[in-house]
């Protein structure tokens, strides 16, 4: 037996008024979805608990079955580990972005004018050559990603992710001064080589020529690198550890690809799946049913309705359901529903009216061999909620999946 949860981010919503008080699950057009939720149990789940507004990262971890609560230690690591960065124990890893200053070191561009990965690459290999000082013991790794995006590590005996953003999310405003969140050597150490790093990193890019030339053709220079969201690995035990299973994770975006592989699943890399609206679903379902081959347990995650959630893009969110839909169709078309279970959920609540996460159930339906079948026959966030699932957590999705697969051990005699 074998589980395939596919987590759309950010697909549940409110009602909203532009569709006649209906959600855009409700509104969309999901024959798929719906013959999941009619053939299935059906439950509404609260990803962290109620009215947490969850980040993808701890929504994640909850809905692998790990207490975000507990465990959770800052977004920096999964982003680098999504990124293909080697991050241990011990280190602390920052996300980053390329950015444009103006005097005073005022921010004018968050983006550096979304610089091209070819320049980015090249300032990238300048600032690696940058020394941290001997006497704090430590190295650093900086890798940039797409677009303006990067991840920094640093690396060292005695960090701390007690500091604070160098990045002030606004334009128009100083780049902060890192500073120790609490009274720690570890914190004030780790403060001070960020600090230095940083001011060296704004050094060598103020000279670059690759910068000197984009100001000739009238682009902004990416000038300096804004820190945020220092975060450690968290110390907790594989997948295949807890449950003795084989799980891979087909996904696109960086912060969830670190999330599963510090669940210890394996990444599978898919053409043409980019975490954006453009994705190709197809690509997707087909690397799942594939991967189903030879694997236990697999998450497909679909990043596109969150992006349009954010940008409070209705119509392009019903689309993008519909998209799911399809693919959904096509996987069940293809699997072997007698062997396979499908988990069909959001990570949170994603409102196209404050284009913010909120702390509202998600629906949840699974559908499978002898699944408590029930009454629900659409899947939306107010149809499911009459299921026989009732209302769960999201970390007591993996044990019920597990359960039902054959993974699970009694507790007692
Ligand atoms: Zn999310």
């Amino acid at each position: 037996l074998k589980a395939v949860l596919i987590i759309a981010d950010g697909m549940a919503d409110r009602p909203l008024k532009e569709l006649d008080w209906k959600t855009p699950l409700e509104a969309a057009r999901k024959p798929s979805l719906n013959q999941i939720a009619k053939a299935g149990i059906c439950g509404i789940m609260d990803p962290i608990s109620p009215g947490l507004p969850p980040g993808s990262d701890t929504a994640t971890l909850a809905v692998l079955g790990y207490d975000a609560l507990k465990v959770y230690s800052g977004r920096g690591a999964f982003e680098a580990i999504g990124c293909g960065v080697n991050v241990l124990r011990g280190d602390v890893a920052f996300r980053c972005n390329f950015a444009t200053v103006g005097n005073n070191l005022v921010v004018l561009d968050r983006r550096a004018g979304r610089i091209s990965n070819e320049d980015a690459s090249k300032l990238a290999e300048s600032l690696r050559k940058t020394k941290l000082e001997k006497s704090s013991n430590a190295v650093f790794i900086f890798k940039n990603t797409i677009q303006h995006r990067a991840v920094l590590v640093i690396r060292g005996p005695e960090l701390s992710t007690d500091v604070s953003d160098s990045d002030p999310e606004k334009v128009g405003e100083k780049v902060l001064e890192t500073k120790p969140l609490d009274e720690s050597p570890e914190a004030a150490l780790t403060a001070e080589i960020l600090k230095k790093l940083m001011q060296k990193f704004h050094e060598v890019l103020m000279q670059h020529p690759v910068n000197k030339e984009r100001v000739r053709r009238g682009l902004p220079p990416a000038n300096i690198i804004l820190c945020r969201g220092a975060g450690a690995v968290p110390n907790i035990k594989s997948l295949s550890q807890i449950y003795n299973i084989r799980a891979v994770c087909v996904g696109a975006t960086p912060l969830i690809r670190g999330v599963c592989k510090t669940a210890g699943m394996k990444l599978i890399d898919v053409k043409g799946a980019t975490g954006t609206p453009q994705t190709d679903f197809m690509a997707k379902a087909k690397a799942t049913i594939q991967a189903l081959k030879t694997n236990d347990f697999v998450l497909l995650h679909v990043k596109a309705t969150d992006v349009a959630s954010h940008d409070g893009n209705i119509r392009q969110k019903i689309e993008l359901i519909e998209k799911i839909d399809s693919m959904l169709g096509y996987m069940l078309d293809n699997i072997d529903v007698d062997v396979t279970y499908l988990a069909v959920t959001a990570d949170h609540t994603t409102s196209s009216v404050t284009g913010d996460h909120e702390g509202d159930p998600v629906p949840i339906a699974i559908t499978g061999p002898y699944v408590r079948c029930d009454d629900v026959e659409k899947y939306d966030e107010r149809a499911c909620a009459k299921g026989g699932l009732n209302r769960i957590r999201g970390m007591d999705l993996m044990p019920i999946l597990m359960n039902l697969i054959g993974k699970t051990k009694k507790f007692g005699a």
